[in-house]
């Protein structure tokens, strides 16, 4: 048992009380020697070549030592106590204590490369153990037979006590460096040498017997020797091996489990310390573009010591930066690294350290370090190296999925291109604040006059800077307890809380008008814009936020009309409008009966080679006084009446009904509909059975329909949705999840819906401006699909240079105006017999997009 856990104080002082303590050990052991008043060995061999094997045997086994490693605790076989067993019988006593000093000292100085401090400690305290062994062999032993079972119990005896004074002395330096006695593990320890010091001893025994017999027998203890040395590392290895797994098992499951990565990686840094018996782990996550800035997170001694937020200027420090841009981990020390890593070993306060960079996808987020390893037997190896970098990979995902959560969190909740609150969260603060007993609220809906001709004109990079501006003015406009949201195209509110009269929203309003009255600059121009805003307020009754809105737009066309760049306050006589709604709901109810509904057909293309894939039915409503009206203005209106479940009804048999009689086109052409499903058809009991029934009423097989859901179906009934789903999809039917990325908000919830494939809303690929642009959150989806195994449609595609930009990045399907307008029954056959035919005379193989022609 050499010196363990190599106290930090060590160098700092307490030196001259260990060469205190080594000297009295030391002198102990000489006086015991002596006292044994022995000259000459038990039993007599060849003394001077056994002194000289027992002299090699003693640096052989502090070589060849073997570590057991129990947690943070370093266990040292050794072996020793196979030459002390021998020396004691063939070898006087005085040898016996020189060849261990000479054998340990050869080994520790020159292949350990011990400290002077240490080293004589070491000795000391070996020689003292031996000297202990000595003296109770010899008085024990008496005039038994040398070679008989009682001398065997005298052997072991003695080097079971040798061992006890070796775990005596090693205590007694640690307590008088670290100043304290630590009274903890000693029975383990104590309990694990003794039964190493058994099993060497016993087998010491069985070679002391068979050599005097016959020296030559030796060569054949060699081999159980030499097995039980095998047997002990292969042990430590299955060990090491076993508890690393459980680490990095533990690692992967602690990163997934904790619902924020923050927490995630102290709880992994704290298992790393431990792992790699060490005594700091720290990690440093670099800042990434629209992200919280960067911070290093440091454990010590097993918790949490400091976290804190840091710049970039961080990373430009030597070794930090060549890790993390070399790619390649790093094992350095104080004593033998470059000059470069002793500084940042120093400059962190650290010994030695294992180092390498965090990566997510193919992207440098971070490096993790742990260093000062516990234990003076080894240092840092290339396993520890190894491990650290698979750890790594773990967190670097974590942090990437973190940073992707934080990302899509505030996405859900802002719009993309003002960062102003969006309509989900200026509703749900509106519930809150109404929620509030007593509180005055008010809900300003301002809407910019003209923007579309601005857009139209100027082009809509400046619509888009118009916006921007717009929104920026308006958080300066608005006090701090109140909120700025964009709620539409051109389209603003200002939810205003704690008012006292109902004078506080009027001011809001008149606050707003001012703040952009001042032109705004654009390209280079001065542009004058104005707005229309109505106002609506809870005084005088409770309403909820939809009726708030539903008031305050009332209020802004009753503005719009009087006079624009106005406000209005909500009066009851303007509910006009909204009775229009009514009127317009009797009109949907009627034109459900009559066949008003019409399905018009958009197709969906394969990017990579323009294959038809299929298309989405996209309902309208012949009206027959207002013409052709698209489902934006029903949609809702159908949904809030119930109506939707007649109307989503009929456009799923409708749709399923012409797809069957299009495959009859080409029957080996595999082409899809897809249909789009509202939440509350999909709540109805006995829908899975409806469209059961359709798919066999049309004869239409399930794996060509493919239902597209919006996340807003999983918001009332999160669990009933999801089973519902299930069953759907264990028909065969496909699933899809609607405009993604405006509006969910839990990427665990991503994880757990049946889905198929998502549609990446136009607004992401309406920020796609060149070929080789590459959006950030856009990428992010396209990750975060891949990594789901997800198929992805891009949405409302009208450049080129858009299908090329998503084709590169992997989306495989594209649907929007580039490729045709959602077209009538009659046209959208005529195309696909196009496309028939084309493919008959070129490559029937695939059945391709016939050329462009404007039509819808
Ligand atoms: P959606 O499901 O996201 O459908 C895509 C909408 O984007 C369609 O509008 C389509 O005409 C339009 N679009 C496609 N490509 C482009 C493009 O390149 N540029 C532009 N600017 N627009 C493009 P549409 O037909 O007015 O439908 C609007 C929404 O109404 C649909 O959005 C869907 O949510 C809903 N809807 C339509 N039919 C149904 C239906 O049968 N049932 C239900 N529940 N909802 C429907
Ligand atoms: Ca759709
Ligand atoms: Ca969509």
């Amino acid at each position: 048992v050499t010196l363990g856990s190599p106290p930090r104080q060590a160098r700092l002082g307490p030196n001259a009380r260990v060469w205190l303590l080594s000297a009295s050990l030391a002198a102990v052991a000489v006086a015991l020697v002596f006292s044994t008043r022995l000259e000459g060995p038990l039993l007599r061999l060849n003394t001077a070549a056994v002194w000289i094997a027992v002299t090699v045997a003693f640096a052989a086994s502090e070589i060849w030592v073997v570590h057991v490693q129990f947690r943070r605790e370093a266990h040292t076989i050794s072996l020793s106590e196979i030459p002390l067993t021998v020396g004691l019988f063939f070898i006087a006593p005085w040898a016996l204590v020189l060849a261990q000093a000479c054998g340990v000292a050869a080994a520790l100085a020159l292949h350990r490369r011990q400290s002077p401090v240490k080293l004589g400690f070491n000795l000391a305290q070996m020689a003292l153990s031996t000297a202990f062994a000595v003296v109770v062999f010899h008085a024990a032993i008496g005039r038994a037979d040398p070679l008989g079972p009682r001398a065997w119990l005298v052997a072991g005896t003695a080097t079971a006590c040798a061992s006890l004074v070796g775990i005596i002395s090693i205590r007694a330096a640690i307590s008088v460096t670290e100043g304290r006695i630590r009274p903890d593990k000693l029975l383990e320890v104590t309990l694990f040498s003794l039964v190493g010091t058994f099993v060497n001893t016993s087998l010491a025994l069985v070679g002391v017997v068979t050599i005097y017999r016959d020296a030559r027998a030796g060569v054949l203890l060699l081999l159980p020797a030499t097995a039980l040395y095998i047997a002990y590392q292969a042990y430590t290895r299955e060990r090491q091996k076993t508890e690393r797994m459980e680490f990095l098992y533990n690692t992967g499951r602690t990163l997934a489990g904790t619902g924020s990565a923050d927490n995630g990686i102290v709880q992994l840094l704290e298992g790393a310390v431990e792992m790699f018996r060490a005594e700091v782990a720290e990690v440093w996550v670099r800042t990434a573009p629209g992200d919280s800035p960067g911070s290093r997170t440091r454990v010590r001694s097993g918790q949490l010591a400091e976290v804190e937020a840091i710049g970039d200027g961080e990373y430009s420090e030597g070794l930090l930066e060549e890790i993390m841009s070399t790619d390649r981990g790093a094992i350095v020390d104080l004593r033998q690294s470059p000059p470069g890593a002793r500084r940042f070993l120093e400059r962190h306060g650290l010994r030695d350290a294992v180092l390498t960079s965090l990566k997510a996808e193919n992207r440098v987020v971070g490096a993790i370090l742990v260093g000062n390893r516990l234990g003076n037997v080894s240092g840092f190896t290339p396993d520890h190296l190894n491990l650290l970098e698979t750890v790594a990979t773990q967190v670097g995902a974590a942090v990437e999925n973190a940073r992707l959560e934080r990302v899509l969190q505030h996405q859900a909740f802002h719009d993309a291109l003002t960062n102003l609150p969006n309509r989900a969260l200026l509703n749900e603060r509106t519930e809150t604040a109404l929620a509030r007993p007593g509180s005055g609220v008010a809900m300003l809906l301002v809407d910019l006059d003209d923007f579309k001709v601005i857009n139209d004109t100027m082009g809509h990079s400046v619509g888009d800077q118009l916006l921007v501006a717009v929104a920026a003015r308006l958080e300066r406009a608005v006090r701090d307890s109140d909120t700025p949201a964009r709620v539409g195209g051109d389209e603003f509110a200002v939810l205003v809380e704690n008012m006292s009269a109902d004078g506080d929203a009027t001011a809001a309003a008149h606050r707003v008008i001012e703040a952009l009255r001042q032109p705004f600059d654009l390209a280079g121009q001065k542009v004058a814009v104005s707005a229309s805003i109505g106002i609506s307020t809870n005084i005088g009754g409770l309403l909820d936020p939809g009726a708030l809105m539903l008031q305050a737009d009332v209020a802004m066309y009753a503005a719009k009309a009087a006079d624009r760049g106005g406000y209005r306050v909500f009066e009851p006589s303007m509910q006009d409008e909204v009775a229009e709604r009514h009127a317009l709901r009797d009109d949907l109810r009627r034109a459900l009966e009559r066949g008003e509904l019409v399905n018009h057909y958009q197709p969906l293309l394969a990017l990579e080679g323009h294959a038809v894939l299929g298309m989405e039915a996209l309902v309208r409503w012949r009206h027959p006084d207002r013409g052709l009206i698209a489902p934006g203005f029903f949609i809702r209106l159908a949904e809030e009446s119930g109506l939707i479940v007649q109307l989503g009804r009929w456009v799923l048999r409708e749709a399923c009904r012409q797809l069957a009689e299009w495959q009859r086109l080409r029957p080996a052409w595999p082409l899809g509909v897809s249909v789009n499903l509202s939440a509350v058809q999909l709540r109805q009991d006995g829908f899975v059975d409806e469209v059961v029934g359709i798919l066999k009423a049309t004869g239409l097989d399930a794996r060509s329909l493919t239902l597209e859901i919006t996340e807003s179906t999983f918001m009332d009934d999160t669990r009933t949705a999801i089973a519902r789903l299930r069953e759907l999809r264990g028909l065969g039917i496909r699933l899809e999840l609607d405009d993604f990325g405006t509006g969910f908000s839990s990427l665990s919830l991503l994880r757990d819906l049946p889905l198929d494939g998502l549609k990446i809303d136009k607004s992401f690929v309406d920020g796609i401006r060149t070929e080789s642009d590459r959006p950030v959150f856009l990428q992010a989806i396209v990750r975060m699909a891949e990594a789901l195994d997800l198929e992805m449609v891009g949405e409302g595609v009208e450049e080129a240079h858009q299908a090329e930009a998503l084709r590169a990045m992997g989306v495989q399907r594209g649907q929007g105006y580039l490729f045709s307008r959602p077209l009538p029954a009659e046209d959208m056959g005529a195309y696909l017999r196009r496309s028939v035919s084309l493919a008959d005379a070129e490559d029937p193989a695939v059945v391709r997009m016939p050329a462009r022609r404007r039509s819808d």
